[in-house]
């Protein structure tokens, strides 16, 4: 492949810091999954809110009000992510893991890509879509259950014990992220010399204020993202490049 020398720049600094580091932690988003056929369904412009105002369709108030929407929203999308395979930026991360080049991936993805690729170490910032929970009894059940009933029968996911209405794990508009991945979320990126940026503008806060708290802690920042970040100025190296073709690139170098 040939590289943009400014590209191949950036990624041999982007060597370097992985090299240099003891404890690099990952941050990934919306644009690691793109590859693999799921569309960024929380931004703005990528095709999917143009039918749908997410506020409507994808709160925490509709899952109550009208889970009909809800639910007619959900399904298309949970087919296409329990169909999705990981894409090759995921089994590079999964690769750099196993070799011991990174701690532990913190996703924005719902879809469990990271895990399917052979990754082992993943925290979830949005929960993920293979689980179902019980507001009421506070019992999660997994997705695979249902996937007759509701994603082909098309009838909606009720609680065993109690009849009320299953949410997905994920979050919500209105929803706040779940407190555990959170903190730990928070320790990793406080206490790592490196943050990997793969497939996010940066723009969903508070998520996007991870790799900022790392940064002002101590930890060198190096982004792969097709469009530019509000990071971008303070990362030791910034690669504009699609993950699918950056990661495998990257990792080979890495590990060579
Ligand atoms: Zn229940």
């Amino acid at each position: 492949m040939t590289l943009p020398e400014e590209t191949r720049y950036q990624l041999d600094r982007a060597v370097e810091v992985f090299r240099s580091s003891q404890r690099c932690v990952v941050f990934t988003g919306a644009g690691i999954s793109v590859p693999s056929g799921i569309p960024d369904f929380r931004s703005a412009g990528s095709g999917l809110w143009n039918k749908f105002d997410p506020m409507e369709v994808a709160s925490l108030t509709a899952f109550r009000r009208r889970p009909e929407v809800f639910f007619n929203w959900l399904e298309p999308l949970a087919v296409n992510i329990l169909n999705a395979r990981p894409n090759p930026a995921h089994i590079a991360l999964a690769d750099l893991q196993k070799a011991g080049r990174v701690q532990t991936i913190i996703t924005q993805n719902i879809d469990r890509l990271h895990q399917k690729a052979g990754a082992a170490d993943v925290i979830e910032l949005h929960g993920n879509i293979d689980r179902l929970l019980c507001l009421d009894c506070r019992l999660d059940f997994p997705l695979e259950n249902y996937r007759l009933s509701w994603l082909e029968d098309h009838t909606l996911p009720r609680c065993p014990g109690c009849d009320a209405l299953l949410k997905p794990d994920i979050v919500l508009y209105e929803e706040m992220l779940p407190e555990d991945a959170w903190e730990q979320a928070e320790a990793l990126c406080r206490q790592a010399d490196m943050i990997f940026i793969a497939g996010t503008s940066l723009e969903v806060m508070p998520a996007s204020s991870l790799p900022m708290e790392g940064y002002y802690n101590g930890a060198r920042l190096v982004i792969m993202n097709l469009s530019r970040t509000p990071l971008d100025g303070l990362a030791a190296a910034v690669i504009p490049m699609d993950v699918a073709e950056g990661l495998p690139l990257l990792a080979r170098s890495v590990l060579a």
